[in-house]
């Protein structure tokens, strides 16, 4: 399974704290979108994202793209 990742145009990764707002943008024809209005950490602009329903995951705004591999 590919694993992608949020970012904004100066390439920083958007994450859960950074959404100021989320919500589904239902079409009656034609796929939903998830709806994410965000701040960029890096410069602190807000910018918005439509993510198809078929891309979205919980997983897009996670800290780590990678779970941290186990020790011992
Ligand atoms: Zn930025």
């Amino acid at each position: 399974m590919r694993t992608a990742a949020i970012t904004y145009h100066c390439n920083q990764r958007i994450t859960a704290k950074d959404v100021l707002k989320r919500s589904w943008y239902v079409r009656v024809l034609g796929p939903s979108f998830m709806y994410l209005k965000f701040r960029c950490p890096q410069c602190r602009q807000e910018g918005e994202a439509f993510i198809e329903q078929g891309r979205w995951s919980e997983d897009l705004l996670r800290e780590e793209a990678l779970p941290l591999p186990r020790v011992g």
